[in-house]
């Protein structure tokens, strides 16, 4: 395989990470609160659907169904015997998509808990609960690491840390930023410069922002002037919410039109962000569209 680096790649074209999963396994049948890591194993040609259906919408990185694949996070659901052997299949599943022109991003999402001090888990004992996970997904076939929706840090930091430790494919690292006082800023009061710095300090190769609270499609465009100067010529990624959400009727929603999220690729792309895809609430048609855009 002559493949190049994802890093390579994303400094010389653009590509598109591709959107949510839990929504679109919700169409296929998942019930709220059911754990989907649990669908690689029963429900695999739903996984792949899914996968196929952004493949076919453009996306090039197409990120495993691994959230919420650590242990400590599925033992939640008494599950957490199944951790390696399901972030394995995730990963060969994603890559039975794939295709020789993309990339299987192996998942790895927030533990579930806070680190000390304000919780009990060491960094040490994180640094093992990550690596399980990302050792599984690289078993399974992954072209590069993608650790997501941190909130802390340091949680993040000890994530890329864990993939550095067990593999030298490359590692995506991205935090849900929210907006508070007209600043963003991670849930742990972070700044955003602050934040991408440490980030690619503990070794990612590629820093942005996915999901975020609250946040606007304006709000997006703000924040990736702000990751882009942090970053400093270095590969950035955003995978922004399809706008922010609304409650109605006590179900979440999440309203931008696949043509919004086009524009927003257009400008994210212009303000130099290298990959975009999408989080909550995007759809493979918001991604076809943001791929073309
Ligand atoms: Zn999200």
């Amino acid at each position: 395989m002559n493949k190049p680096s994802l890093a390579d790649a994303c400094l010389c074209s653009a590509l598109t990470c591709d959107g949510a999963m839990g929504t679109q396994l919700i169409q296929r049948g998942m019930q709220i609160g059911e754990c989907g890591m649990r669908w690689n194993d029963e429900q695999p040609d739903a996984i792949k659907s899914v996968h196929q259906a952004y493949r076919d919408a453009g996306c090039r990185l197409i990120t495993t169904n691994s959230f919420g694949g650590t242990r400590s996070m599925l033992e939640r659901h008494g599950l957490g015997a199944k951790t390696a052997d399901w972030n394995r299949l995730a990963a060969k599943l994603a890559g039975e998509v794939v295709g020789p022109d993309g990339w299987v991003i192996g998942d790895v999402g927030p533990f579930g808990d806070f680190l000390e001090p304000l919780g009990d888990t060491t960094a040490a004992e994180l640094e093992a609960i990550f690596r399980e996970q990302i050792s599984a997904l690289v078993e399974g076939g992954a072209d590069a690491i993608l650790v997501e929706t941190m909130s802390d840090p340091s949680e993040l930091c000890v994530g890329v840390r864990a993939a550095r430790a067990v593999t030298d494919l490359p590692v995506i690292a991205t935090y849900a930023f929210q907006k508070s006082a007209g600043q963003f800023r991670t849930m742990m009061g972070t700044q955003v410069a602050e934040a991408i710095t440490a980030a690619f300090d503990a070794g990612a190769a590629i820093v942005g922002a996915n999901c975020g609270t609250d946040l606007s499609l304006a709000d997006y465009v703000e924040l990736a002037k702000e990751i882009v100067a942090a970053a400093g010529g270095r590969p950035t990624i955003m995978q922004p919410n399809a706008g922010a959400p609304h409650q109605i009727n006590g179900e979440i929603r999440y309203d931008a039109t696949p043509e919004e999220m086009a524009a927003l690729t257009h400008t994210l792309r212009a303000l130099g962000i290298s990959i975009v895809g999408g989080c909550c609430g995007t759809s493979p048609a918001h991604l076809a569209a943001m791929s073309k855009a």
